[in-house]
């Protein structure tokens, strides 16, 4: 299967006709279903700027049956209570189904949310690997554990909990898709996932592609399309889920914990970020430098963990400045499916003005433009591109404490250890930062000294099936993904005592 990257007239014919049809529909209890509202929504690629699909846009009530299907088939579609085996097998088999057509998923998922083809290739593997890890897992825990207790007999049985929610933002719609659906699916919950009303598109294919194999029982998988205030909001507020997770901004974050917290649902939220990077004098700087090039203009700088605070030490500030904007003005900014780009667009207009005035509102409070940014053009693509940006100057600025969500880092020296971890752990977030030093001893102190769910080390945005990745603060409330504590969190416990 080719994963090499696609030019934008060379769909494959799978993926051409996925986007032909007139009125993309929501899957429900295992079929195509269309809100009787009649409301839809439009997809834009945002390479383009042009639509690629028209959406049908789900109102409470859809919502609600959508659910109501997920309930009706944890409790009658055989799935909860299947042999773990044969639950992890019909994972297994999705994830092979996903292999086979890892191409026309990606084709599905560059165009969708704009990043890179090889980008989206990647996305799409985290994906299948999610899927085959959870299977796996899910084999070998205990789901009856005995406790040893005086003049008594005890123990704890795991069982699933039930319908799960899932909310997902637009950067890493698939990605994101198998860190909620992989763990709770393998535990033998049935789940409704709403997409991002920008990029729905994976996940739609996803259920074609179930439904076309027979990969699961009708209802198990339940995806529901619409706006975030009105689809999103009724999955927030549904109270027959019994887990709920949501990825995205803290704002809306808080929206969702406050519906499920009136519902005593318990949530999970993965939020934002303004991760730093520390870095020390006795790096390479060359190296280090591409590294942190590379990760702030990976799609287009909407990653949520990314480095967006580089704080250098005094003694290679201006050269380590001068090889940063050296190598930012030289990445290749283009159309997200043609293969020589190394930067495609951001998602939406919205995002770009986004982008866009936070250069102002920066510079405006007195922040260096180092590298100027602004808008991109990119020959024959009238899509939402920008330029990446580099930024200096006082960490009370606006630019150094907001999320920006786009190609841009904020620049400061630092001069010891100490104002290096200080400066790093001085914001509202606490997601992941990372430090940067020949000396491991230096970096695993600095790595423990983070205010943060995760420390890096010469690396930023590593994210490994098998280590809790979760976030603190702003950044996100119990929480945590692609770990044995994930799977744990989709079974609910429960103590079965008798006096001896
Ligand atoms: P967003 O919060 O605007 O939207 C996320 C989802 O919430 C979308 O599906 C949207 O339709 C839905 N939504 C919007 N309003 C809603 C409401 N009132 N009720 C219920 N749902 C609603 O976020 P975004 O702009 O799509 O994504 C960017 C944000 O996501 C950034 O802050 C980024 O850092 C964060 N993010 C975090 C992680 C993580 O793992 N911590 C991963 C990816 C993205």
């Amino acid at each position: 299967m080719s994963t090499t990257a696609p030019s934008e007239t060379n769909l494959l014919p799978e993926v051409a006709t996925f986007l032909q049809q007139s009125l993309h529909k929501s899957f429900v209890n295992g079929e195509w279903f269309e809100s009787p509202s009649g409301q839809t929504f439009d997809v834009v690629d945002p390479g383009q700027g042009k639509t690629i699909a028209t959406v049908t846009a789900l109102q409470k009530e859809d919502v609600d049956a959508a659910v109501d299907a997920a309930v009706t088939a944890f409790e009658g579609s055989g799935w909860a209570k299947m042999p773990i085996g044969e639950r992890s097998a019909a994972l297994h088999r999705i994830a092979d189904a996903v292999e086979e057509r890892k191409a026309a998923f990606a084709q599905i998922e560059s165009l969708d949310c704009g990043k890179i083809y090889a980008q989206a290739v990647e996305d799409i593997e985290n994906f299948i690997d999610t899927f085959r890890y959870f299977a796996d897992l899910a084999q070998t825990i205990n789901y009856r554990s005995v406790i040893a207790v005086p003049r008594h007999e005890a123990w704890v049985a795991r069982h699933p909990w039930g319908a799960c929610g899932f909310i997902i933002p637009w950067n890493f719609p698939f990605l994101l898709a198998g860190w909620g659906l992989g763990p709770a699916l393998a535990a033998g919950n049935t789940c409704v996932l709403k997409p991002a009303e920008d990029t729905p598109l994976s996940a739609l294919y996803l259920c074609h592609v179930v439904q076309q194999l027979d990969l699961l029982p009708a209802g198990v998988l339940n995806v529901v399309t619409g706006i975030g205030e009105t689809a999103g909001a009724a999955v927030a507020g549904n109270p027959k889920f019994r887990r709920m997770s949501f990825t995205g901004s803290p704002e809306v974050g808080r929206l969702v914990a406050e519906a499920c917290g009136r519902n005593l649902v318990p949530v999970k939220c993965e939020l934002g970020g303004k991760g730093a990077a520390v870095v020390f004098d006795d790096v390479n700087i060359s190296a280090t430098a591409s590294k942190l090039v590379g990760a702030i203009t990976y799609h287009a700088g909407q990653v949520c963990c990314d480095a967006t605070r580089w704080l250098i030490h005094k003694d290679i500030y201006d050269e380590f400045v001068a090889e940063c904007a050296a190598k930012m003005r030289a990445v290749k900014i283009g159309y997200q499916l043609d293969g020589g780009s190394q930067m495609g667009p951001l998602v939406n207009p919205v995002q770009r003005e986004r982008v866009l005035g936070y250069l102002e509102k920066g510079t405006a409070e007195g922040a260096d433009l180092v590298l100027a940014g602004g808008d991109a053009s990119v020959e024959g693509h009238s899509g939402y591109y920008v330029k990446p940006a580099l930024l200096a100057g006082s960490l009370d600025n606006v630019a150094a404490r907001e999320e920006i969500f786009g190609p841009v880092a904020y620049l400061a020296p630092f001069s010891s250890e100490e104002e290096g971890i200080r400066l790093a752990n001085d914001t509202d977030y606490g997601l992941g930062n990372s430090v940067w030093s020949n000396d491991l001893q230096r970096c695993a102190r600095v790595a423990e000294s983070f205010e943060s769910g995760n420390g890096w080390i010469n690396a930023h945005n590593v994210v490994v099936h098998g280590v809790p990745y979760a976030g603190i603060g702003k950044s996100g409330m119990g929480g945590g993904v692609v770990s044995p504590e994930t799977l744990n969190d989709y079974l609910r416990p429960i103590s079965v005592v008798r006096p001896l």
